[in-house]
């Protein structure tokens, strides 16, 4: 990477962070509280690197192959590294993903979650795991209905034994996003879960404002991916 575009990189990543930092506090919430998943889909490793360096650990890539190539070298240099799943997953690619990922944002249907729960008992590796809520209950998003949300959870802590730490959602695109975070806040809170995966590039701060323990941004911090509309 060229050293403009690294100073660049490193300078949209600090701005990042301090903004998390004032969102947090203009919350009353204590410093801290928030992690930030940096979401290098479609970056290049030369762009992971820097922040590497920097000190960040924590990683969102939303394709296993993509993930796989990126991370398995640099994996060893980075054993604290928290590389987190959050895209679609496909049941057949389950053993490898529960092999190279610390976290499994996407658990969205039986099926998977059944998949799930056997390659972790297999693999004896134990990713944390966040179901995926469709909290605007739209036809094109993944994610467990609303109204569904009580019983899969029910279903992932008692009958398949997965490592459940939270919820997940990607709010409805052309309405206010306030109003899903705040739902799915609620949803966790029935089922005691703590982390809250919500908020992303544009809209983190109402996530933070809401209760996200997590934010997942890309674009603030790699710039416009070059599969992405401008
Ligand atoms: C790409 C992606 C993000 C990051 O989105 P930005 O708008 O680039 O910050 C967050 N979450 C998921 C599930 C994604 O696929």
């Amino acid at each position: 990477m060229a050293e403009g575009d690294e100073a660049a990189l490193l300078a949209r990543f600090g701005q990042v962070k301090a903004r998390i930092d004032d969102s947090v506090r203009a919350a009353g919430r204590a410093p801290g509280t928030v992690r930030l998943v940096a979401v290098s889909k479609t970056a290049p490793s030369t762009a992971v690197l820097p922040l590497l360096a920097a000190g960040h650990r924590r990683f969102g890539e939303n394709r296993v192959q993509e993930a796989a190539s990126k991370w398995t070298d640099l994996r060893e240099g980075w054993g604290d590294l928290q590389l987190h799943m959050i895209g679609p997953l496909q049941s057949n690619k389950v053993l490898q993903a529960v092999s190279l990922f610390d976290v499994i944002e996407t658990v969205d249907r039986p099926k998977l979650a059944l998949a799930l729960s056997s390659a972790i008992r297999q693999l004896e590796r134990r990713p944390l795991c966040f179901v995926e809520i469709n909290i605007g209950a739209e036809p094109q998003k993944a994610g467990v209905l609303p109204q569904e949300a009580d019983q899969f959870i029910d279903d992932c802590q008692r009958r398949w034994d997965l490592p459940l730490a939270g919820l997940m959602c990607i709010p409805p695109q052309h309405s206010a996003p306030d109003e899903a975070f705040h739902q799915l806040a609620e949803i966790a809170a029935r089922h005691g879960l703590v982390e809250l995966s919500m908020g992303m590039s544009e809209d983190f701060p109402q996530a933070i404002a809401a209760g996200a323990t997590m934010v997942r941004i890309g674009t603030a911090i790699f710039g416009q991916r070059p599969d992405k509309p401008v």
